[in-house]
């Protein structure tokens, strides 16, 4: 039997740090499937369809690690595809209160799921999608703490046009 996990998220964009969880994930579980959550209550700067493309540009050749989108209760898109563990990863004490929320909420909603949860390496510990959003549009490297493909991408997003009317 294959040992699969879901790692969802917005991943809006994803970083290093997400990264670090999938690529950890598959030296527990035979296979990752990455969703990216469509409709979520953040407004998101990058469309689902942008959050796939570089996650599967990330993990171009890793024949374990699978990309794909869901919309509505992460519980059902787990059970549609018949998979039974959710992987999270934990930065703070404030992931915590959120994810124990969360926890519990699919368990009520489906007792058959299981989370598990993965501490973030040291140097991650830091790191979110919205402050590599800030430093981007100030004009910071992203070097360390996501792919070249995503700082192309934020770039794209965010300073195209910027500095045009500097004098
Ligand atoms: P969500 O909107 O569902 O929280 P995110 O894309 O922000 O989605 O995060 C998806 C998962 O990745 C969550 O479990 C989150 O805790 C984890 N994560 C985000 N950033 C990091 C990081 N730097 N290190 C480890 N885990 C992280």
């Amino acid at each position: 039997m294959k040992h699969e996990a879901i790692c969802a998220g917005s991943f809006d964009p994803p970083t290093d740090g997400h990264i670090n969880i999938i690529e950890r994930g598959l030296k527990i579980f035979d296979r990752v499937v990455v969703a990216v959550a469509v409709n979520t209550s953040k407004e998101s700067l990058f469309t689902a369809d942008e959050r796939v493309k570089m996650l599967q540009e990330i993990f171009k050749g890793q024949e374990k690690v699978e990309i794909d989108a869901f919309d509505g209760l992460l519980v059902n898109y787990a059970r549609k595809r018949g998979i039974h563990t959710i992987l999270r990863g934990l930065r703070t004490v404030g992931d915590y209160d959120f994810e124990s929320q969360i926890a519990l909420a699919n368990k009520t909603l489906d007792h058959e799921i299981e989370i598990l949860y993965m501490m973030t390496e040291g140097k991650y510990a830091h790191l979110s999608s919205s402050i590599i959003k800030e430093i981007i549009s100030f004009g910071g490297s992203g070097c360390g703490m996501i792919h070249p493909i995503v700082a192309e991408r934020l770039k794209e997003k965010l300073l195209k046009g910027k500095g045009r009317h500097r004098r």
